[in-house]
């Protein structure tokens, strides 16, 4: 491709052109290369390099990247990547300005050609795949263009025939008038579904479809870190496009299956730690799951229920970035339900030992259990002058508290 022509060449203006001259060189160029109207054979590749020239240098950004590295640094920048067909014919600003004078329809590749349709698939994935990702193969059942005949649906060797109806063109146009003035109106013609040729002797391959039903395995890269039902775009992996058209794409949506033992929150990995009470008032040396396996890990004395110890790096990567989440042990005290005939005369010589609760005064250390709700609670009542029964209403009077505005319902 190193024989690609300087843009500013092809429109014929100077390195310097202002946004306007640029419009203007490329309207005049246009009007004379559309191959609408220009019959000469390399009409239709001249527009092409036109309308791509255009599309670069019409782009403040596109043109920046073009002065300084060519058309390299285009290509490396980037205009999406990834095979889009027809050499990544430029689609956007140049239909607006076409359609203002050939009624719309950008000509390019193969008259007809339509983009393939996306395809969805699911993919399931086990916990530990989605945290460390994985390479998955995939079966893809699909329409893919007919080799045989390729994609045209005719027999080899018995072209299809330029359709009579619309000339070759694949469209029917009506200059109509209106009070903006005279304009074009364009539609695919009936008779060969807006291919511009008729096929005489079908292939028998595809039996004149252009396409064929194949089954084809993929691979798939998951990376690490992903999660229940996100989607990956494979570009170009789906139905094959018509006459020529672009591929769709082809949507993966990932579903993790549930680990026995271990729950994801984005890159943290959380746990639950049983322990009975002797453990958590005394202390202990306990097994805890964790990616890589049980390990042992130090529970100290008087670990209270619905702690949570935080074991940084240990969670999964995060997707895309660098580092990895926390593994978050949370304990959880189990009070037992049933007591040996031993293990209640300890429970009632230990409970003897405990002094008795103050009086009426305020609780003591609230039961970590319902901890969340009673400080709500109380948070609500403690300057909620009204108690249970508006309890709905306290984020509402403390805000009107806040703004100093008095409750008037
Ligand atoms: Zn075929
Ligand atoms: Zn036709």
């Amino acid at each position: 491709m190193s024989s690609k022509r300087d843009y500013y060449e092809v429109l014929g203006v100077a390195r310097t052109a202002t946004d306007d001259e640029l419009k203007k060189a490329y309207r005049a160029l246009a009007r004379k290369l559309h191959p609408d109207v220009n019959r000469e054979p390399d009409a239709e590749a001249r527009f092409k390099d036109l309308s791509e020239a255009y599309e670069v240098l019409s782009n403040a950004q596109k043109r920046q990247i073009y002065d300084r590295h060519g058309h390299q640094g285009l290509r490396a920048g980037g205009g999406g990547g990834g095979p889009t067909g027809a050499e990544g014919f430029p689609f956007g600003d140049i239909g607006d300005i076409l359609e203002s004078f050939f009624g719309g329809g950008v000509p390019g590749g193969r008259p007809g050609a339509t983009r393939g349709a996306d395809l969805r698939t699911q993919l399931e994935l086990t916990f530990e795949e989605a945290v460390f990702g994985c390479e998955k193969e995939l079966e893809l059942p699909r329409w893919e263009n007919c080799l045989i005949c390729d994609g045209s649906g005719a027999e080899p060797g018995k072209p299809p025939t330029r359709c009579t109806s619309c000339n070759g063109s694949g469209e029917v146009r009506r200059v109509q008038q209106s009070l903006f003035g005279q304009f074009v109106n364009v539609t695919p013609c009936d008779r060969c579904r807006g291919a511009g040729q008729v096929v005489t002797h079908r292939c028998v391959e595809c039996n004149g479809r252009g396409s064929v039903r194949k089954t084809r395995r993929l691979t798939v890269t998951v990376p690490a870190g992903v999660d229940n039902e996100m989607e990956i775009r494979l570009n170009g992996q789906g139905e094959g496009g018509e006459r020529g058209g672009p591929s769709g794409n082809l949507y993966v949506r990932l579903q993790v299956n549930p680990h026995p033992r271990l729950k994801r929150d984005g890159a943290d990995i959380i746990c639950e730690l049983p322990l009975n009470v002797a453990q958590a008032a005394l202390g202990a040396e306990v097994m805890i799951p964790t990616l890589a396996g049980d390990e042992s890990f130090r529970v100290p004395a008087g670990t209270q229920h619905g702690h949570e110890f935080r074991l940084r790096d240990r969670g999964a990567p995060r997707l895309q970035r660098s580092g990895r989440g926390q593994l978050r042990v949370v304990t959880k005290v189990e009070v037992p339900t049933t007591l040996t005939e031993k293990q209640r005369a300890l429970f009632t010589s230990l409970g003897e030992t405990f002094a008795p609760p103050p009086a009426a005064g305020p609780p003591p250390t609230p039961d970590p259990v319902t901890d969340g709700e009673t400080s709500a609670q109380s948070a609500d009542t403690a300057d909620g002058r009204k108690g249970k029964s508006r309890k709905g209403k306290g984020i509402i009077d403390k805000v009107r508290d806040a703004l100093g505005i008095d409750g008037d319902d």
